[in-house]
Parts: structure tokens; sequence; C-alpha cells
């Protein structure tokens, strides 16, 4: 299985566990040899090479269970080993078995919305055409007119008499304006004046809205 010791150097030997390198031996002197793992940490002298080349097999079968343990140990959802919060992450895999027997038995419905983001994070589908068609859906305006909206009406309800605020409130389909709304229900900040802090506004009132 192991010590194919292969004379690289007239005083170095390479340790091989079939085509994987586990470590060299150095020859210290008339009857000592060194071994080292492959990363370079020395096991100390041995009387001979057979002797260093088996403590090298030990240390590398050592290594190679405690990395299966490692990964059998770790947490699937928090991907943490020991897991940091079993309860949770029991709790989470309980909830998901639960969500996969629902779906499976074709339980589970789905809003369109729901659909359609679980489709757009298919593995086939590139980042880029994801991105167009979140931002480019029929009758609905793209995110970056609703904030550019949100950052000219911070100047408060006269902000809605300028032609490009009624145009891009235009383009706003209805769950959009709602979600539009409810925004301008919240204190927000406002506009900043000479690149000074902006202040906080109060929320629009309802007969503004
Ligand atoms: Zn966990």
């Amino acid at each position: 299985m192991i010590s194919t010791a292969k004379p690289s150097a007239s005083s170095m030997l390479s340790v091989c566990d079939g085509r994987l390198a586990i470590g060299f031996i150095l020859r210290r002197g008339r009857s000592d040899v060194e071994g080292f793992t492959a990363q370079n940490r020395s096991l100390g002298l041995f009387p001979s090479e057979n002797a260093a080349a088996a403590a090298l097999e030990a240390r590398a079968q050592a290594t190679a269970r405690q990395r299966e343990r490692f990964a059998m140990s770790t947490c699937r959802m928090c991907g943490s080993s020991p897991c940091v919060n079993p309860s949770f992450c029991a709790a989470c895999r309980r909830a998901e078995r639960q969500l996969t027997a629902k779906r499976k038995a074709g339980l589970l419905r789905e809003s369109a919305e729901t659909l359609r983001a679980r489709r757009l994070l298919a593995p086939d589908i590139s980042l880029e055409r994801a991105w167009c068609e979140l931002n480019n859906q029929r009758g609905r305006a793209a995110a970056s007119t609703v904030e550019a909206l949100a950052y000219q009406l911070r100047a408060g309800p006269s902000a809605l008499r300028e032609p490009s605020a009624q145009h891009r409130l235009a383009q706003l389909d209805e769950r959009q304006m709602r979600e539009f709304c409810g925004r301008l229900t919240k204190e927000r900040w406002g506009l900043s004046k000479n690149g000074e802090l902006p202040p906080r506004v109060p929320p629009w009132k309802p007969d503004e809205i």
C-alpha cells in the first residue's frame, strides 16, 4: 500500500501512498534519518528509512481519519463542525423534509412568483439572464426606475409636479405602486444639500399619498 520511497536527491527520499506524496525523509548524520510530512512538519529522528516511512504512513492515515470525522460531523444546514445551533438546524432539516414531501405529493401551491424565482435559481440559468428577466418584466418598471423615483420624491410632494417624476410613476404597475406608497408612509432620508448628511424627514401624510 505504501512506502514507495523513491530517491529524488542523494540525501532525500520522497514517500508516496499510491500516487499521493505523504512526506519525505532526510538523512541526518551516519545512521539517523528524519521524517517530514508533506506539510514540512518534522516527525523526528528514526533509526532507519523504513521506520520513518512507517511513521509517515501512520500520520497520513490519522490525518485522513480526522478529515473524514470532520466531514461527517459538518452540519449540512449551517456548514459548521460541530453544528453551531443543533436545535435550530434540526428544525430547519425537519421543515425542509416536510416541504420536500409536500412538493412531491403535489400538495404545495406555490405562487407564480416563487415558481419563477425557483426557475431562475436553476444551475443552467446564467446570472445575466436571471438579472435581465428580473429587471425587464412586461408592464413593470425596472428596479432602477423605482429607486430613481424614490430618490426624487425625497424632496416631498412638490417633486410630483416634475414631468420626469410623472413619467416614472406611470411606468409602475399596481403592485409596485402599492409597495411604493408603503415606502412613503415611513420616515426616510431627505435630500442632502452642499454635501452634508441628509436630514431625516417625516413620512408623507395619507392625503399627500
Ligand atoms: Zn448546524
